[in-house]
């Protein structure tokens, strides 16, 4: 497709601006150094210990076990949920074998797959839109069709804490447990606790792109010791106590290594200072769009204050431009004051930077095309945007899909470069 729209007089960035790419002080290498001059290179060692130290204490909670991923530590903590709900699996099978699980609708699938891996079934939720995570309301929805199910998989989208006490208080009304996926939101709180305290079990990220990073990585966080070392057990092929292999239980080689580890500790230091320049990012665009028919991805100001993690947009439905997306490729028709998610990443793009589209929903998604979905007037599949109540489509994922977008929001990005993209934005809208 064709942009229609007038970009002169603007010049492409010399330096490439992206999304959210690592951002390194120093101390990481001395860390990493210190790993290689004391030859603790493997998956033990002071960096270890030091990060599973620090980031319990930061987002208070009792124990962390270091990991290779957050899917990694996502998947052994939907593991350990299925094992405390309904047992002992068999080897050849996963604890949540014949059992549906609720799960976030429009996140990354890194949240949800963890579900397949342990051959559960994901029941996806519909999002709201206060902060475009998991609906309360479609949750509840979900009890009244399946009121067996015993699991809730949330997360808190571009680090956006989502309604957490409704979450909390429906799952202990039906007496089920909750895996919180905080791998995108470190450092962001709700009414003052930090994310990653809130699940029975939580899982965080140090993914490149996350706000802090150690090239890669993740961690497990709970206030259980049994549980905590279960994991570290899980994840290290489950080795028995004895004096050779002795195997009791299928395991995994999901351990952080000691290297991994001293870059995460270098960064922790520099949290607050990440988290100060994305709130500038957001706050900077929030005030650049004023005058556009677009709104910025929204929070629960009284409740919560979000990590900022990515700054997105949304876009008034009256100023769409015409715009049908299949499976691998998009479509739109260039029109006068209004713009579309399409033409403004592409114009992004075409002046070297980078944008992306919002998490496309997992409803949406070739490989769980036959999960069930559930919406808040209480169902929803196959009714993707068919149908438009007061609140507008009824399917809201999808909807936050079609008309929204992330912004480029690195915290290496100088205020003249983001006003370049605030102008960008500008000129698809003229
Ligand atoms: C990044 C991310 C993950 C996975 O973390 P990795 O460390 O990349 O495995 C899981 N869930 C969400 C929502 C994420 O954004």
């Amino acid at each position: 497709m064709i942009s229609t729209k007038d970009f002169s007089g603007l010049k492409p960035f010399e330096k490439k601006v992206w999304l959210s790419s690592p951002t390194m002080h120093g101390e990481e290498q001395a860390f990493v150094k210190e790993a290689f001059d004391t030859n603790w290179v493997s998956t033990v060692g002071a960096n270890i210990d030091a990060v599973e130290k620090e980031l319990a204490q930061y987002i208070g909670c009792r124990y962390a076990v270091a990991l290779s991923a957050g899917t990694a530590a996502l998947h052994l903590a939907t593991k350990l949920a299925g094992e405390r709900l309904y047992g002992r699996a068999k080897p050849d099978h996963g604890t949540l074998q014949g059992h549906k699980v609720f799960c976030c609708d429009m996140t990354f699938d890194a949240s949800i797959n963890p579900v397949a891996y342990e051959d559960g079934e994901a029941v996806f939720i519909d999002t709201e839109r206060d902060t475009w995570n998991m609906d309360p309301e479609a949750l509840e929805k979900a009890f009244a069709l399946y009121p067996d199910v015993k699991l809730i998989i949330i997360a808190h989208l571009y680090g956006t804490p989502g309604k957490i006490d409704e979450i909390r208080e429906i799952a202990k009304r039906h007496g089920a447990l909750i895996v919180e996926d905080a791998a995108e939101s470190v450092g962001a709180t709700y009414k003052g606790k930090e994310t990653g305290s809130f699940g029975d079990y939580s899982a965080i990220s140090f993914n490149g792109n996350k706000i802090i990073t150690g090239s890669s990585g993740g961690m497990f966080l709970t206030d259980s010791k049994e549980d905590a070392d279960k994991v570290r057990k899980w994840s290290t092929q489950s080795r028995e106590a004895a004096p050779w292999y002795q195997h009791e239980e299928i395991g995994y080689n999901y351990r952080m290594s000691n290297i991994i580890a001293g870059v995460v500790r270098g960064q922790i230091p520099h949290l607050q200072e990440h988290l100060d320049q994305k709130r500038a990012i957001y706050e900077r665009y929030r005030e650049g769009f004023k005058d556009l028919p677009v709104t910025m991805n929204p929070y629960e100001e009284n409740n919560a204050v979000p990590n900022f993690w990515l700054s997105c947009l949304l876009i008034d439905r009256e100023a769409m431009c015409r715009q049908v997306r299949g499976d691998n490729k998009a479509l739109y028709i260039s029109e006068k004051g209004k713009s579309c998610p399409s033409e403004i990443l592409e114009a992004i793009a075409s002046f070297n930077a980078e944008g992306r589209p919002i998490w496309k929903p997992m409803h949406c998604q070739p490989i769980y095309r036959t999960n069930a979905f559930v919406t808040k007037s209480g169902d929803g599949r196959g009714q993707s945007n068919a149908y438009i109540d007061e609140g507008g489509p009824v399917d809201v994922g999808a909807d936050i899909f079609e008309r929204g977008l992330c912004l480029p929001s690195d915290n290496k990005m100088t205020p003249q470069q983001q006003d370049g993209i605030i102008e960008i934005v500008h000129r698809c809208f003229a």
